[in-house]
């Protein structure tokens, strides 16, 4: 069953309910107040005149009842204790068989159906001068009641029946206002399902309600969606790119060595020395590729307190057993926690120097101070630098200065996207300033507290 009817047969039949139960109510209310209404009515009419014949003798009394009766009207006059039991009626067409006698000290009223006829019933008692007891009970078919009750039922069918009528339109018109979005949401899966291209769900102006939000969300989802759809195909395909430049270096290297390499001694050991160079690379390369790949998938990642200075002096004690290259430390205090990774945070500062050492000849700076939440971090080298309309750049994969001087660098144009991608595991920022021919300055922002601990 869909939805929208779900909800206008739900909606529909507790509207039945709840006017079933009203009418009953007010049905059952309606009689009690009229029978109680009309046996008053009764009573204070007979009571004067029972009082009157209460003097009288019999053939007195006989003929003043038979007077004060209606067509409607009969009396029956029992004396309590004797099988003595009198009708006076002046063509009443209806009777009392079968009803028993009432046997009461007290005067009281009481509706009564018989032979499907409503009949209010008044019984008042009466105490002859000779201490007997007399009970008259006066019966009164009450015709107008049977006639209000015919009207009253018919006027509770129809408001009921109309009332649960408007409620199914109203109902189907919700159902539908409610389940369009729906629907809609539901075309555009469908379609996305059919198609596997990314589409949003169409939806128009501003609203608290929770469809509103559900199409939201599922909008900024498909945006991201996307996003990381498109960048794992650039990643794809300039990773290719990139491995198919490298191994069309080493092809036609390896046809120079082939063609004259067995002559040529001096060609054979510069083509060697570059087949030797470009697998380097590809091998750096694709370590880095797989690093990238895992960072931002979001592996391998794990909290710990990492103290910046001690990391920091090992990885320029890791440099200085390579290169004789100048790196200085300054940092005001002897240690510094922040919370990280520390292996991540190790291979930030490789890259880093690692990009320093190769882009400049004179000592490198290492600048560590805290502001505030965060540990600053400055990487700063006296080299080639960056030219200033490059500066953007540089944080794109794959993305080489120039790439001729690469080459002879090694670089793999992949160092600074996975710097990025560390320092924003971390919550952090980094940015480069630069200035060609001066000198590079890469400056990386991290919080003490990593935002997701303790959570
Ligand atoms: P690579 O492995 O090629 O160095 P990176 O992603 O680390 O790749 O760097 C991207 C580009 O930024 C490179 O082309 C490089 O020229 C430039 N670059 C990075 N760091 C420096 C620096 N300290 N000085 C000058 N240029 C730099």
């Amino acid at each position: 069953m869909k939805l929208g009817t779900k909800i206008t047969l739900l909606t529909s039949l507790l509207l039945i309910v709840i006017l079933l139960c009203v009418d009953i109510i007010v049905y059952s209310l309606f009689i009690k107040i009229a029978g109680q209404n009309a046996g008053e009515m009764l009573l204070s009419k007979w009571e004067p005149i029972i009082q009157q014949v209460e003097s009288m003798n019999s053939e007195a009394r006989n003929a003043l009842l038979y007077n004060s009766l209606t067509e409607d009207t009969l009396i029956r006059i029992s004396v309590p204790g004797s099988d003595s039991i009198r009708m006076i009626s002046n063509g009443a067409d209806f009777n009392l068989n079968g009803v028993p006698v009432t046997s009461s000290k007290t005067r009281n009223a009481r509706l009564l159906k018989h032979d499907d006829e409503r009949i209010l019933m008044v019984y008042i008692p009466m105490k002859t001068a000779g201490g007997t007891m007399t009970c008259f009970e006066i019966a009164e078919r009450l015709d107008d009641l049977e006639t209000n009750i015919h009207i009253l039922v018919t006027i509770l069918t129809f408001t009921t029946f109309g009332a649960v009528m408007v409620c199914m339109l109203g109902g189907s018109l919700l159902s539908r206002t409610v389940v369009k979005p729906i629907s809609t949401s539901i075309r555009t899966m469908k379609e996305i399902e059919r198609s596997l291209t990314f589409k949003k769900i169409p939806y128009k102006g501003k609203s608290a309600d929770e469809l509103y939000e559900m199409t939201g969300t599922f909008n900024r989802m498909m945006d991201r969606l996307e996003e990381s759809f498109w960048n794992q195909q650039q990643f794809v395909s300039d990773a290719s790119h990139e491995l198919n430049t490298t191994l069309m270096i080493i092809e036609g290297y390896s046809n120079i060595l082939r063609r004259w390499g067995a002559y040529d001694t001096k060609v054979q050991e510069e083509a060697v020395k570059s087949i030797y160079e470009e697998t380097k690379r590809m091998r750096v390369m694709t370590q880095q590729l797989l690093n990238l790949a895992s960072s931002q998938q979001g592996r391998q990642f794990m909290l710990d307190s990492v103290d910046l200075i001690q990391t920091c002096k090992q990885v320029i004690t890791h440099f200085r057993q390579l290169s004789t290259r100048k790196l200085i430390l300054h940092a005001k205090e002897k240690e510094m926690v922040i919370q990280a990774d520390h292996s991540k945070i190790k291979q930030l500062l490789i890259i880093l120097l690692d990009n320093a050492l190769k882009y400049s000849t004179a000592p490198i700076e290492l600048h560590i101070t805290q502001q505030d939440d965060n540990i600053q971090l400055i990487v700063k080298d006296y080299g080639i630098g960056i030219p200033r309309e490059e500066v953007k750049h540089v944080f794109e994969r794959f993305y080489r200065v120039d790439s001729s001087r690469h080459r002879k660098t090694g670089g793999t144009g992949l160092g600074l996207p996975i710097a990025k991608s560390i320092v924003e595991e971390h919550q952090g920022r980094i940015r480069i300033k630069s200035r060609e021919g001066t000198g590079t300055e890469v400056i990386v922002e991290l919080p003490i507290l990593h935002p997701s601990w303790n959570k």
